[in-house]
């Protein structure tokens, strides 16, 4: 005797609750999605926010390089840029016609640390 009867129910009872939890739970999947198919959206402006000196793009940049950038599904897209040793925050409107500003620019951690606080809605 070497199967225990209780054992072979136990298999055959393939949707038992002892069945683990799948990771496809059809309640999740649509955030997880959403993730993946969306990029950075950045939080509700703070109280107290720094103003950031927005200034018109002047066509002195060379080459741009875009490092990290937020959602497109947003009607504000910001992109945190690179050009030669200094970075700088590149602002765009999506609403009527493309109007492009762009931050000061700065040295690499300052440049973070203004990107940083752009996304957590501690600067526009
Ligand atoms: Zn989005």
């Amino acid at each position: 005797m070497t199967t225990l009867p209780w054992s072979r129910s136990y298999n055959s009872n393939s949707g038992s609750p002892f069945r683990p939890a799948t990771r496809r739970d059809p309640m999740a999947s649509p955030s997880q999605l959403g993730e993946e198919y969306h990029g950075v959206h950045p939080l509700a402006l703070q109280a107290g926010y720094k103003r950031v000196a927005w200034q018109k793009c002047d066509q002195r940049t060379t080459r741009v390089r875009v490092r990290e950038h937020t959602c497109e599904c947003q009607p504000i897209v910001y992109e945190l840029c690179q050009a030669g040793g200094l970075m700088f925050v590149r602002r765009f409107y999506r609403g009527d016609g493309v109007r492009e500003h762009q931050s000061e620019w700065l040295r690499a951690p300052a440049a973070a640390r203004l990107w940083s606080r752009i996304l957590l809605g501690q600067a526009r």
